[in-house]
């Protein structure tokens, strides 16, 4: 998304900050300014709007320069000066987290307690992720200590954190880099595993990949194939998990299938099928449901003819993107959606995974007001496992367990909430009580005549965002 021309505003913001870190060196021995360009780059590439261009170009002159926030604000606007106060104030993740306990004494979630510490603006996040990536790229240059330091807070909550906003390649760079520095030894003998498994069966693989491009081609069906390799890190967590058996890991070597739409994503896996035979109780269907991060996939682990075990990772371009770039290609691509989103509250049916951080972000939001928040329902809404269930279309709509029919309507359209006269689900007529199950094909039945009622706050509403668009019609209708 880089482009080789720069809008005057970027430009603009490269001088003031070349400027302001004048004079100042990195320990490698390159100038400052080096950095903040780096990061700018990484943010641009993620295809981020100018504000957040920008303010990464700014992100360190307020802490490290006697640029100051007002100045910022008068240069490049509101905006880019809130991003760089959020940037600035998080400091390091642990001392931004302090921080929040004073306003989130309760919660150990971090995604949360980051929102709140930077002024509930993702953007900022995405800033400080691309600051920690650069800044690991360059770790060589730090002593060792501080390497140390460094590789084990982003174990800890940065490569976590790209995994929940499901930017699947940045987490997988961090962790490798961290881990890495973390435990020298462990990841090189693991590396060397993975890389002798892939010389070992890139003979193999050769052969099926063809085998799979020739049955797909027979069918019609557009793709493309290639190898994915698994990171050392994923390994290492994996064979923890698996009491260091290298026999339970069995996605070692993946082939990753790309193809246009979701029919072809389950006629290629049927395609697979008919070829190899699959392992029982290894098909995951990540596109009916999706993971938690908005992940979606078709995997599915097979036996060759001659006895290889391999994996297949089946997905659209869309899903690809998601699950590649995730919240940065959210951004990319619902930019203009999401503002909208903000303001009307409406709900897009693409993608489900931005839905939960607009929540997130609304919360953040009125805890830094100072607004009291249920935390056991918070708990409830943003924490506890989701359930996805379907409208008539096959729409997915992701809700937190334990919701009703009603929390479905007001999240479909708080107008379908107002006027609900029953629900029939899986083509059943059901009462308002009925809690909604992983899965269960909701229909909405409506009627004009029908206004919101009081009783419904008693027992028929579980979502806080249910509950606050009734009040408000409630009160309209006073
Ligand atoms: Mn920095």
């Amino acid at each position: 998304m880089s482009k080789a021309r720069k809008s005057p505003r970027i430009e603009k913001a490269i001088q003031f900050a070349t400027a302001a870190h004048e004079g100042q060196f990195r320990r490698s021995g390159d100038p400052y300014i080096s950095h903040p360009l780096a990061v700018m780059k990484i943010v641009e590439d993620w295809g981020m709007d100018e504000d957040t261009i920008i303010a990464a170009v700014l992100h360190d002159t307020v802490e490290d320069t006697s640029v100051t926030l007002q100045d910022i604000k008068e240069q490049f606007g509101e905006q880019v000066a809130f991003l760089v106060d959020g940037v600035t104030k998080l400091g390091t993740a642990r001392s931004g987290m302090r921080d929040i306990d004073t306003y989130l004494p309760q919660t150990r979630d971090n995604l949360l307690r980051l929102l709140v510490a930077t002024g509930s603006d993702i953007r900022v996040l995405i800033i400080k992720l691309a600051d920690r990536l650069h800044n690991l790229r360059t770790l060589s240059a730090l002593p060792p200590d501080k390497q140390k330091k460094i590789a084990k807070e982003t174990l800890e909550v940065f490569a976590p954190l790209a995994d929940r906003l499901n930017m699947g390649r940045l987490r997988v760079e961090m962790a490798d880099i961290a881990f890495s520095y973390v435990n020298p030894k462990r990841y090189h003998e693991l590396a060397d595993i993975i890389e002798k498994y892939n010389l070992s069966a890139e003979k193999t693989m050769q052969k099926i990949q063809k085998e799979v491009s020739e049955a797909l081609g027979r069918e019609k069906i557009k793709f493309q194939i290639s190898g994915r390799v698994k990171s050392v890190y994923s390994l290492h967590k994996k064979l923890a998990k698996h009491n260091q058996n290298m026999g339970e890991i069995y996605d070692l070597t993946a082939l990753r299938i790309i193809v246009n739409d979701i029919t072809d994503c389950y006629l290629t896996l049927g395609i697979i099928h008919s070829l190899y035979m699959p392992m029982s109780g290894r098909i995951k269907d990540y596109i009916a449901m999706p993971k938690q991060n908005g992940y979606q996939s078709l995997h599915t682990t097979v036996i060759t003819k001659d006895k290889k075990i391999i994996e297949f990772q089946i997905r659209t371009h869309e899903m690809h993107e998601y699950a590649e770039r995730g919240l940065a290609a959210s951004f990319y691509y619902n930019e203009q959606k999401l503002t909208e989103n903000y303001k009307t509250g409406k709900i897009q049916h693409l993608p489900t995974n931005l839905l939960w951080i607009t929540e997130l972000q609304e919360t953040a939001a009125k805890l830094r007001a100072g607004k009291k928040i249920d935390i056991k329902k918070l708990r409830l809404n943003l924490f506890a496992d989701k359930i996805f269930v379907y409208t008539p279309k096959g729409d997915i709509i992701d809700l937190p367990k334990g919701s009703l029919p009603l929390d479905f309507a007001y999240r479909l359209h708080s107008e379908i909430g107002e006027h609900v006269t029953g629900v029939k689900i899986n083509g059943k007529m059901s009462s308002l009580n009925t809690k909604l199950q992983h899965g269960d094909i909701v229909e909405i039945l409506t009627s004009k005549n029908r206004t919101a009622r009081e009783s419904w706050l008693l027992d028929k509403i579980f979502t806080p965002h249910a509950r606050q668009k009734l009040r408000a019609q409630l009160s309209r209708n006073k």
